[in-house]
């Protein structure tokens, strides 16, 4: 017993040397690019707890959603209700497959594409969140050149969230951190309705 404890001890003083030494060698301070991808749950929810952070501190944040369903989400009722102080803007259209009307949803995504714009020219913002925008990108209802440009030109301590299937090389390339959602399983195809709180 006093063998094995002092075994976990020599390895976990070993632990603490690595991640001292990984969080000294982390020295710039700016804000980041995350892109939060792939085919599984996690996704947006995962930008929402960056928005939570956020305003934990105090910080001011703006949410685009580029693609809204009908159905409110959670994350819109709390920000109406408790966090009026959001930029909170919903492109409001639906879904493209429900639509079905390429001219209304380009000219939406543009004009959704200029809320995004002049949060990423305001360096009064901490987090700005750019939900689904990916498929704006991938459809070319947005030029992927004009969304780089605008990130890349972002104020220093301004970081950026943008969640979303695909998106393209260029988007991946920009980001600091990119995550990839695997779907391994989702309750919805076994049948499982979508729940509030959890999915919407
Ligand atoms: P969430 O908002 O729950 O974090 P997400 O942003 O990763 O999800 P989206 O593609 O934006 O994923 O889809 C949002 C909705 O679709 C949610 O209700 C989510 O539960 C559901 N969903 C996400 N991934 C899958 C999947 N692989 N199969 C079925 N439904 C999914
Ligand atoms: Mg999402």
């Amino acid at each position: 017993m006093a063998d094995k404890n002092e075994k976990h001890k020599t390895a976990m003083a070993k632990q603490k040397a690595k991640v001292d030494k990984s969080i000294a060698a982390a020295t710039t301070e700016r804000g980041i690019v995350l892109l939060l991808t792939g085919d599984g749950k996690g996704k947006s929810s995962s930008a929402f707890g960056m928005v939570m952070r956020s305003l934990g501190y105090g910080y001011k944040v703006g949410v685009i959603q580029f693609i809204k369903g009908e159905q409110m989400s959670g994350e819109e009722l709390f920000i109406r209700n408790h966090h009026p102080e959001v930029y909170f803007y919903q492109m409001g259209t639906g879904f493209t497959w429900n639509t079905q009307d390429r001219e209304a949803d380009m000219a939406a995504a543009q004009r959704t594409w200029e809320h995004a714009e002049k949060l990423l020219a305001d360096e009064t913002y901490h987090l700005v969140v750019l939900d689904e925008i990916t498929y704006m990108i991938g459809y070319k209802y947005l030029d992927a050149e004009r969304v780089i440009k605008a990130i890349n030109e972002r104020p220093a301590e301004q970081s950026v969230v943008i969640t979303g299937r695909g998106g393209g090389s260029a988007i991946r390339e920009l980001a600091d951190t990119v995550s990839e959602v695997h779907d391994v399983k989702h309750a919805f195809k076994a049948g499982i309705k979508a729940r509030k709180g959890i999915d919407l």
